[in-house]
């Protein structure tokens, strides 16, 4: 029998549009639909589908972001057709799966329809899918969508979708599916009366929303109060800060989030003999309805899963919500009556929150969804057939990561990357789990991927908060790893019951500690299943120390924190472990596994300069404890404001396991390279991940004569030494080239610039290596070899070294200023007929005029100018000077 508080399901407003729907499915297949949240989407619509046969005798899906959603949604109906759960009706999240043989109405959250797909491309024991709650946008249910409707385009014509929704603009949704009408039914709905805060108030917003719950309370307004907060941390907060209050109203206080026990979950929807004040995170916004609110209390924030360009992965961010979720809240205080909505927030900032929430795939991390196409067949992720198309360079990040970690090789999945794709989270988890699963460190990596997960488990202390600091160091007993240290604090944390006061004289944050935990017992969930899969005995052996780990903990610590238990193999807490030779060399392997695009290596030994590839570079932070090593993986990039790249998270690792790890990143050269302090070529073995060297090793007796050569040139250029047979005749010969060059273009002298002139040294330098050879080595004939052969003995024609001279033969030029010039007697020159040119008459020689004692009194490119203009003011002065000299 219906208890007495529950309406008649076919009374709800979506049975108005009961006939058109199904009228719609039989005609095409596809379906787009709007209605207000409590209408009836969720639980009618699929039984709907179930009874008049759309699905034939296959199942009908029903996509859920959330995780309650889905549990909740499928007791319901489940209760509804009068069937046990998990047999007609049932559900399927990660790690809780309620169905059998017979079920017909699944409700599953997005990753397991795409698992589901993974093993069965044409979903053949599918005959619906639902996509609800379709307005939130999440990047799992896009990719949801598209991959659908690809299969209802190929194998799969037969399959039904129907997209559902509460605020959505329908149209684009519509228009992505073409043909696909869109059915709207109105609901039904009761004004809601909004009050915001009249000054922003800067106290904590758990203390804000239990006042507010205090002032509805004082009204003697009747119905259930609901809260929303951004999670648990602030569920818990509020309810504390409600506890504290005086009202002459008994209240139950209900929270309401993923984490709770299913019968924990189930009293915000149980009747109560008291007024219910639930606190909830946005579960409650769409996905559930809980009957009998009228009082809605918003917090004004939630926690939104962006792309941290820092980790290099995605991380949840306390955000504003937008106006359109506001809205969704605000109307679940009007659902049977007038309520009244609690906005903790101003109506001036009101207008600063965006419209509408970002669809996930426009902000996020794709590496993982990358990962699940490339595993599905579909190699081009940029130009799927997508809703809202992703950002092509997040694209390309992805792939550049996927293919860094071994997951993709030209494009195409390897076998790692198969068996990454099996672990549902981020590839770089992934990836460092199938490494400790091959080296026996499950639990450790599993740990460090948590540690990294959320928010810092350490805060940052200033430069004079030097008692927690010297508290923290006992943390840090391996210069391998950061993360060593976070695990001793996290260790030392939990021993301690994640208490407040202890975590907090350490600096360590217990909140986050405690969601560590809870990550960590998380992907050694997922890992247990991976085993289940792949019979793996590493991973039975890890999730055999995990129940050993949740297990007989003391409640307590010691007062000194290296008093514990170890906790991991890793940390050496003991003098025992610390004798055995490399104790973290698997962990270290794994951590680099996951991080090894983040390859960093130091400058100079102990500096905390580096360089990275894709020519990077980076410093590392001075918290780090991995000090020493040549080599080093950073769990976090992050740029300062300088653009300088500050690394921090490292790990400890030597290039022997990159080489072996990753050798298709692997290339290996012989070069040449420069030997400063020996004054040398060296021929050198170069191995580089990527384009950093990682490995450097001389090889002379595989030395290339002619690149030998031109490293000894390069270096000559580069100022690494003199050649004294660079001498003038040689300078005249480059010049009276270039000249040619420049004046008589048409002849095509090649000119010597400075590459010509390093290559002409390289060709003089062939077949030595020391630089005392270089010095003694012949270069005329190198240079002279620049030519064509002639050219040379043109040279003599076009820019002869000398120039014929009346008075006692002969005459020196020099070509070394640019210009041909040439010292002659003033008094000579007056028996010039013409002015004497170079390069066939193109070029006048620069005449630079002596008086006979031996000074320059001007230079002149036209003696016959000069004669006429410029000697008539000399002439006299000159004339007085040399009186025995006959002047003009
Ligand atoms: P929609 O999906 O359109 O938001 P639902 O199908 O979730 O609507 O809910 C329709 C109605 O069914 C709700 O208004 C509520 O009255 C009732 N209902 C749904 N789930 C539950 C539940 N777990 N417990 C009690 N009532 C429920
Ligand atoms: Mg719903």
């Amino acid at each position: 029998m219906r208890p007495p508080f529950m309406p008649a399901s076919t009374a709800l407003p979506i049975w108005k549009i009961h006939t058109d729907i199904l009228h719609t499915l039989r005609g095409g297949n596809r379906l787009v639909l709007v209605a207000p949240t409590g209408s009836g989407k969720t639980t009618q619509v699929p039984q709907m589908l179930l009874d008049a046969g759309i699905a034939g005798e296959k199942m009908i899906v029903v996509l859920q972001p959330r995780r309650v959603a889905a549990r909740t949604v499928a007791t319901r109906v489940a209760w509804e057709r009068e069937t046990r759960l998990g047999a007609e009706v049932g559900y399927q999240i990660r790690f809780d799966d309620h169905t059998s043989v017979g079920t017909r109405i699944c409700f599953v959250t997005e990753g397991i329809l795409l698992r589901w797909l993974q093993d069965d491309r044409s979903l053949s024991k599918i005959g619906a899918v639902v996509f609800d709650e379709f307005h939130e946008r999440n990047l799992l249910s896009d990719v949801a969508l598209a991959l659908v409707k690809h299969l209802q385009q190929t194998q799969r014509p037969d399959l039904a979708m129907v997209v559902m929704s509460a605020t959505l603009d329908a149209e684009p949704v519509a228009a992505y599916l073409d043909p696909c009408p869109i059915l709207i039914s109105e609901g039904q709905s009761f004004p809601v009366e909004v009050g915001y805060l009249s000054m922003p108030d800067q106290r904590p917003i758990t203390v804000q929303a239990a006042e507010a719950v205090e002032r509805i309370l004082h009204d003697e307004d009747p119905g259930d109060i609901l809260v929303f907060m951004p999670g648990r941390g602030e569920i818990q907060g509020t309810l504390d800060a409600l506890r504290g209050l005086r009202t002459r109203e008994r209240v139950a206080c209900i929270p309401l989030h993923g984490e709770l026990e299913p019968q924990e979950q189930d009293r915000a929807f149980a009747p109560n003999s008291l007024r219910k004040v639930i606190v909830a995170t946005n579960v409650a916004e769409t996905s559930i309805t809980i009957d009998g609110i009228r009082h809605v209390v918003d917090s004004g924030i939630a926690r939104v899963a962006r792309y941290d360009a820092e980790r290099g992965i995605g991380t949840l961010l306390l955000e504003p919500i937008s106006r359109a979720s506001a809205d969704q809240r605000k109307g679940r205080a009007g659902r049977t009556a007038p309520g009244t909505c609690h906005r903790l927030w101003t109506v001036i900032s009101h207008k600063d929150r965006d419209e509408r929430n970002t669809p996930e795939i426009q902000r996020s991390d794709l590496a993982e969804v990358v990962l699940l196409l490339h595993s599905l067949g579909i190699r081009e992720a940029a130009s799927f057939d997508w809703l809202d198309k992703p950002d092509p360079q997040a694209v390309q990040r992805a792939e550049r990561l996927l293919t860094m970690l071994g997951a993709l090789l030209d494009a195409d999945l390897t076998p790692i990357g198969h068996q990454m794709r099996r672990l549902p989270m981020h590839p770089r988890y992934s990836r460092m789990l199938i490494e400790a699963s091959q080296r026996g460190c499950v639990a450790d990596a599993a740990l460090c991927a948590a540690l990294v997960s959320g928010r810092d488990l350490l805060a940052r202390l200033d430069r004079d908060d030097v008692s927690t600091q010297a508290a923290r160091e006992m943390f840090e007993d391996s210069p391998d790893s950061d993360f060593i240290t976070l695990m001793r604090a996290y260790d030392f944390a939990k021993a301690n019951a994640f208490s407040f006061d202890r975590c907090r004289s350490y600096g360590i944050n217990a909140q986050v500690a405690r969601q560590v935990e809870q990550t960590f017992q998380q992907i050694m969930h997922a890992a247990q299943q991976i085993d289940s899969q792949s019979n793996s005995s590493r991973f039975r052996e890890a999730s055999r120390l995990v129940s050993e780990k949740s297990a007989g903990l003391p409640e307590s610590a010691g007062d000194h924190p290296l008093s514990q238990k170890p906790v991991h193999g890793v940390t050496v807490l003991g003098g025992a472990n610390l004798s055995s030779p490399k104790p973290n060399e698997a962990l270290l392997r794994c951590l680099m596994a996951g991080f090894v695009d983040q390859l960093a290596k130091r400058r100079t030994p102990g500096k905390p300069e580096c360089d990275l590839t894709d020519q990077r570079t980076g410093q590392l932070v001075r918290e780090s404890v991995v000090t020493d090593a040549a080599y080093f993986v950073a769990a976090n990039l992050r740029e300062t404001p300088s653009r300088q790249t500050l690394l921090s998270l490292a790990t400890a690792v030597q290039p022997a396991w990159i080489a072996e790890m990753f050798p298709q990143h692997l290339s290996t050269t012989l070069e040449h390279l420069f030997d400063a302090q020996n004054k040398r070529v060296a021929a050198t073995r170069l191995v580089r991940y990527r384009d950093l060297v990682i490995e450097q090793k001389a090889q002379q007796r595989d030395l290339d004569p002619v690149a030998s050569g031109r490293c000894l040139a390069e270096a000559h250029r580069a100022g690494a030494f003199d050649l004294p047979l660079m001498d003038h005749r040689l300078k005249q010969f480059i010049a009276r080239v270039n000249l040619v060059h420049a004046t008589l273009p048409e002849l095509e002298f090649a000119p010597f610039d400075e590459a010509a002139i390093t290559t002409s040294l390289a060709r003089a330098f062939t077949g030595l290596t020391l630089v005392k050879e270089a010095q003694a080595a012949p270069l005329l004939p190198a240079f002279h070899q620049h030519l064509d052969k002639g050219q040379v003995s043109w040279l003599d024609e076009l820019v002869p070294l000398t120039l014929p001279w009346s008075n006692g033969g002969p005459i020196k030029l020099s070509y070394v200023n640019d210009t041909p010039e040439a010292q002659v007697k003033l008094q000579d020159c007056f028996a010039l007929i013409s002015h004497p040119t170079l390069c066939e008459g193109r070029l006048p020689v620069t005449l630079s005029l002596h008086t006979p004692d031996g000074k320059r009194l001007a230079s002149t490119t036209d003696w016959s100018k000069f004669q006429e203009r410029e000697w008539p003011k000399h002439r006299q002065a000159v004339a007085k000077k040399f009186s025995g000299v006959l002047w003009r």
